[in-house]
């Protein structure tokens, strides 16, 4: 379980982007958890994907352009906070990568509020990827909430976050709840 990190008063709304209907319900399950408790989740939109052939992982930066063009375009950024992407898997030379991205640091609250994170259930192996999915969108989430790299031991913030997922209790670290709480104020949303 993730800790709480977040005021109440940032509101963050998660797209999730499907490439065909059936994963609408394999996805809906993952929202429910994805931020909650950590972060408040004002609401959840699904999409088709309108870029499903940027999934490479060279194409990652791409693809957070685009979407956040596109998220633009139709409002979606519109009375919240922050948007968060729900994307489908990297996916390259025949594996399934789970990794996210945000469009730098303490970006709340502007109109560049953008962070994507992939969602997987399993890699190609049958390896459960549910919790490194959810980790992923958190740790993307904070970044764009102001919370830099702790790589100082094994934690949400850890620049390399994911490879611990396994072997230990994730939590938030000290440093990150500081460095949010004053990107927050910055804004004025704490
Ligand atoms: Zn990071």
């Amino acid at each position: 379980m993730i800790a709480f990190l977040l005021s109440t008063l940032v509101s963050v709304r998660v797209i999730v982007l499907t490439s065909a209907p059936a994963s609408l319900v394999q996805n809906t399950a993952i929202i429910t958890q994805l931020l909650n408790p950590s972060i408040r989740i004002t609401d959840v939109r699904y999409y088709k994907d309108p870029y499903p052939q940027l999934n490479k992982i060279s194409y990652q930066i791409d693809r957070l352009q685009n979407l956040s063009e596109w998220a633009r375009r139709k409002r979606l950024n519109k009375n919240v906070d922050a948007v968060h992407f729900v994307v489908s898997p990297m996916n390259d030379g025949g594996y399934l990568f789970v990794g996210g991205l945000a469009r730098g640091y303490c970006k709340v609250a502007s109109r560049l509020s953008f962070s994507m994170s992939n969602y997987s259930p399993y890699n190609v192996f049958g390896a459960p990827r549910y919790a490194h999915s959810v980790f992923s969108a958190a740790h993307e989430v904070a970044h764009i909430m102001g919370a830099n790299h702790n790589n100082e031991y094994p934690n949400i913030m850890h620049a390399a976050a994911l490879q611990f997922v396994d072997r230990y209790a994730l939590g938030w670290a000290q440093q990150s709840k500081n460095e949010v709480a004053t990107c927050l104020r910055s804004k004025g949303l704490k």
